[in-house]
């Protein structure tokens, strides 16, 4: 059995309690490592080693951290295979998906924020001839990162590297779902030469180890990706405290097809934009919406393709949706495909859990599912599933489609397809979303803002908008 340790203080320690809690396989539904049940006293010596270790930290010179950040992502580069096959392992994604998208965003990360503190500016404006007003950037000190388990290194590193980039050390905690990428990475940090407490990473559940993360009063600022329910008890509990807040939270994204879109693109797209990861990507479009002049070419093309996709195992080369991340996950995804059946919804692809052959057969694997028929205000279509379940509503005009899309709480990201310039650009404006795709999906550039509106959170991630967020600006006015 494997054991995952904290990394605190630059070593790896058991939890202050001896308390383990056990570490289930997706593909299989075994449990095959343990993780520490951290709690507030491990929180409470994260925060003792970071503090001895904050200010050398801030001050130390911007290209040496940039150095060992970059150190770390060539660690990770070259321990591409073995953090691929974790995550796939943790988590029941594909491994292809793991090699191809998780491991070398999460180096990326790495690279990216390493050096970008390398060409960083602040600014001056001069009062006239009286006064001149700079405005420095100082670190916040120790900050909180919690992250959740669909892209588990990736947006563990897409938090934590900024924060540590920016001179802050960092309390870190990945979901308990998912910890044996971020546990490997502790491993890297060390063999990095990261100096020790500029990172603490402990692991354990939200209710002990992340709650103790956001009370402690020496920790300024929350960076957090999760659901909308943990993000409102993460404001009732930091608000009062005037710590700074950065929520990147649930979504139930539209996924808006024009009939003068590239068919093809749209089709192929639209399988990976629904499916991908199982559906468990925030960004995954659930509510597909194609204009009435398309509508059945599309559906009965996007149902065949659908019903070709290759459930199972995760690292079988073949495999296209893996195991769900859990079984009460997988169980809540099956409540809502009997929800959407009892609300009136026409199933028209899958429906219900795959069961592979043994040793696979007690994962966690269920079929993607197409419903349409459904209202767009029905509960299926107003709540985030997160899971491979989608539904298909057919629309006339851009004003009808717009009602629908801005239609619900959240407000994350959207996709439109459409070779209308004009169009593209107008629907665009109007979607009341913090992310919208044109003739794309996922499309990356670490420069762009990151976040949602609504209830799907709270700030913007990525670039400047994240070194911004982890440090305090200053005014200094210098009379002349
Ligand atoms: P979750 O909210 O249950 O957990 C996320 C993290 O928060 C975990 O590490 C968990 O242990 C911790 N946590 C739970 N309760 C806590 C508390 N009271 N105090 C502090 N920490 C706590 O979410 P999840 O199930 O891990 O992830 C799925 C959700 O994340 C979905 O809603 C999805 O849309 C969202 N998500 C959003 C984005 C985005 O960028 N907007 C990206 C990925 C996932």
């Amino acid at each position: 059995m494997k054991k995952i340790l904290n990394y605190i203080g630059g070593e790896l320690l058991e939890p202050v309690s001896g308390a383990y809690l056990d570490n289930y396989e997706p593909a299989t539904g075994n449990v095959y490592a343990q993780i520490p049940n951290s709690d507030s006293g491990d929180i409470a010596l994260a925060v003792e080693r970071a503090e001895k270790v904050q200010l050398d930290w801030a001050n130390t010179p911007r290209q040496k951290r940039s150095d060992i950040l970059l150190k770390i992502a060539q660690l990770i580069d070259e321990n591409h295979e073995q953090l691929a096959e974790a995550e796939s392992r943790d988590n029941g994604k594909p491994i292809k998906l793991a090699i191809r998208v998780d491991i070398p965003r999460a180096s990326a990360n790495f690279r990216f924020f390493a050096t970008a503190i390398l060409h960083e500016s602040s600014d001056l404006h001069e009062s006239d001839q009286e006064a001149i007003n700079l405005t420095l950037r100082t670190p916040i000190g120790i900050v909180g990162c919690i992250s959740p388990w669909n892209l588990p290194l990736y947006l563990f590193t897409w938090k934590i590297v900024p924060a540590l980039a920016a001179g802050n050390c960092v309390i870190a905690k990945p979901s308990e779902m998912t910890p044996m990428t971020a546990f490997l990475l502790s491993k890297l940090c060390i063999e990095a030469g990261l100096p020790a407490g500029v990172l603490n990473i402990v692991h354990g559940t939200g209710a002990k180890a992340g709650h103790a993360i956001v009370e402690r009063p020496e920790i300024g600022a929350i960076s957090f990706t999760g659901g909308t329910e943990t993000g409102k008890k993460i404001i009732k509990l930091a608000g009062p405290m005037f710590k700074k807040l950065s929520l990147e939270l649930g979504g139930k994204n539209p996924n808006i097809i024009f009939d003068d879109c590239d068919f093809e693109q749209a089709l192929n797209t639209s399988i990976h934009s629904s499916f991908a990861n199982q559906g468990q990507i925030c960004l995954c479009g659930s509510r597909i919406f194609v204009q009435k002049g398309i509508y059945d070419r599309f559906k009965a093309a996007f149902v065949e393709k659908t019903k070709s996709l290759s459930v199972g195992p995760p690292h079988l080369p073949e495999t296209k949706v893996g195991a769900l991340v859990s079984k009460p996950h997988m169980e809540k995804v099956l409540g809502y495909i009997d929800l959407a059946k009892e609300e009136g919804g026409q199933l028209l692809a899958g429906g219900k859990q795959v069961v592979p052959d043994a040793p696979y057969d007690k994962g966690y694997y269920v079929a993607p599912t197409i419903f349409e028929g459904l209202t767009p205000d029905c509960r299926t279509n107003q709540e985030e599933i997160f899971g491979p379940v989608v539904t298909l509503t057919p629309f006339e005009t851009e004003e009808e489609v717009l009602n629908m899309a801005n239609g619900t709480d959240y407000g994350l990201s959207a996709t439109v397809w459409t070779t209308n310039l004009d169009r593209a650009t107008r629907v665009s404006k109007s979607l009341n979303s913090g992310i919208v795709w044109v003739n794309t999906w996922l499309f990356r550039d670490l420069r762009t803002a990151f976040g949602g509106v609504k209830q799907s959170g709270l700030g913007r991630e990525g670039g400047w908008h994240a070194l911004d967020f982890f440090t305090e600006k200053k005014n200094v006015c210098i009379k002349l």
